[in-house]
């Protein structure tokens, strides 16, 4: 299990009745909130083996019903027990575990308030952070932008964990499945776990490309026009297995 506690960070009088108050919300995780904290877990953990994530940067959240589940803030993924599942209601009160929430609250609930998303990846994933510092959109450089909705954007920089960064990054998630934050990172959503991390990896490795093909000297990669990234879009709706 996790060792910090939130509730042990709290001192002072104040502190103690907000404490009672916080503690009477909490209740024990249902059936199917353990199960998403497992699939949660594996999620967080992999971005880290896969390299978009170092440390405990980054974070991962899954929503059941009207609970979001989020990774706690600042503890490596490996430490995280079944029993260390953390969640908070839709407006951010803690109901599940006692560790501290993410610090990127207001960007996961703000993509829940928005969209019918059912699971949020945020990280600092390097090519996709190098591409943030350097347009305001993700060049068409392949196809699969059509994955996420369109071009990609930059949502402009705010110190992280803000509601500030919150409000940039809806901007530029507008009819998007996922955006860059400026000097930050990255931040996808899905209808799974699966999905909202395949966009993710989708995301990191476009920009990847992309820096790939514009470093040669005295060339410029080719790009795709909006009606070609349209047609594509119709076709992934179609694509891979029937059923
Ligand atoms: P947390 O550890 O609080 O989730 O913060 C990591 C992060 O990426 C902040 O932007
Ligand atoms: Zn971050």
């Amino acid at each position: 299990m996790a060792e910090q506690r939130g509730d042990e960070r709290d001192t002072g009088d104040a502190r103690e009745s907000e404490r009672g108050a916080g503690e009477a919300r909490r209740r024990s995780a249902r059936p199917e909130e353990a199960r998403a904290w497992e699939g949660l877990v594996t999620t967080a953990r992999r971005t880290v083996s896969d390299g978009l994530v170092v440390g405990t940067s980054g974070n991962v959240s899954v929503r059941v019903g009207d609970t979001v589940l989020v990774t706690p803030s600042g503890v490596p993924y490996d430490r995280l027990a079944p029993d260390d599942v953390t969640g908070v209601d839709l407006d951010g009160r803690q109901v599940l575990g006692t560790l501290v929430p993410t610090s990127e609250l207001p960007m996961h609930l703000a993509v829940y308030r928005t969209t019918g998303a059912l699971a949020v990846v945020h990280t600092h994933a390097v090519h996709a952070t190098a591409v943030s510092t350097l347009v305001n959109e993700l060049p068409l450089i392949h196809y699969m932008a059509a994955a996420l909705g369109g071009p990609v954007r930059v949502a402009p920089y705010a110190t992280y964990g803000t509601d500030e960064l919150a409000e940039n990054m809806l901007r530029a998630l507008a009819d998007r499945s996922g955006c860059l934050l400026r000097n930050h990172g990255t931040i996808a959503h899905g209808a799974t776990l699966a999905q909202a991390y395949d966009r993710t990896a989708q995301l990191e490795w476009m920009c990847r490309l992309w820096l790939t093909a514009s470093s040669v000297p005295g060339l410029a990669p080719s790009l795709l026009s909006r009606e070609q990234l349209t047609e594509v879009e119709e076709r992934l709706r179609g694509y891979g297995q029937r059923g």
